[in-house]
């Protein structure tokens, strides 16, 4: 099988979802038998422009910069990849492009907001340049990298699992924490692939992996509603790590 050329970029993100690369324990030592990686700053690879058959891009989009980089990175991958809710949909920080003003909220945070210089939004790499294959998650799993490299490798285009975290979540037969304890769980509306993770701990899903196909997510709102929850906490609970999403827009 031929080797795979591939980069690991990152724009405006926290490095969680490179650390899927970098945590794949003995798949690590496969994957680079699979691939040559040839630009991952974060594990020593520097090559940003260097032609590649998969590009995966962590973070969104923040600046002028930014805008210019992700143009360049494209016109030299075959393939372009997604990887996280940053990447995917502006993730946390896409919750600044709500402010009527940006000194709304960079006086807030910084003492010296005059250093600043991004755009007005954080932005989805889709809203720029075109994407083969988006991963979602906050962060994105290891297993996600190793099955879709795999299939690519095999010539076969990756499946694009939209079901939603209830289905790992009954599968697991994980004690349901919206019918037991009355929590805003977002499973039903969840894309699934984090295995259920919060509601095995029993805490109650946050959407990390944002929207699943044919999401109700009014009706999961109103749900809430009346489970006691005020509108503005749920409503809330939606924006938090996929506020671009309008699927997840809830009153
Ligand atoms: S998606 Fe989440 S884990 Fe991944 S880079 Fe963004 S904030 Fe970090
Ligand atoms: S705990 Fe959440 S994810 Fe699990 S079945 Fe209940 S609503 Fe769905």
């Amino acid at each position: 099988m031929e080797r795979l050329r591939i980069a690991v970029h990152k724009f405006s993100s926290c490095d969680g979802c490179q650390l899927a690369f970098l945590n794949m324990g003995e798949a690590l030592i496969e994957l680079s038998e699979a691939v040559e990686i040839v630009h991952f700053p974060e594990a020593g690879y520097v090559d940003e422009l260097a032609h590649v058959d998969i590009a995966f891009i962590e973070g969104s989009i923040v600046t002028a910069h930014d805008e210019n980089r992700i143009a360049s990175i494209r016109a030299v991958s075959n393939r372009l990849v997604t990887i996280g809710a940053c990447a995917t949909s502006g993730g946390i920080q896409a919750l600044k492009n709500a402010a009527q003003s940006p000194d709304d909220w960079t006086g807030t945070i910084y003492a010296t907001p005059s250093y600043i210089d991004t755009l007005r939004t954080s932005s989805a790499i889709a809203d720029y340049v075109p994407v083969d294959f988006e991963l979602w998650g906050c962060p994105i799993t290891s297993q996600q990298i190793v099955t879709l490299v795999g299939a690519l490798l095999r010539g076969v285009w990756p499946v694009d699992d939209t079901e939603k975290v209830c289905m790992s979540c009954k599968r697991a037969q994980y004690v349901c924490t919206l019918v037991t304890k009355g929590e805003p769980c977002l499973g039903p509306v969840t894309r699934a692939g984090c295995g259920a993770l919060c509601p095995a701990f029993g805490r109650d899903c946050f959407g990390c992996f944002g929207p699943s196909d044919t999401c109700n997510a009014q009706g999961l709102a109103n749900r809430f509603v009346g489970l006691g929850y005020q509108p503005e906490r749920i409503a809330r609970r939606f924006r938090l790590i996929h506020s671009t999403r309008t699927d997840w827009s809830v009153t």
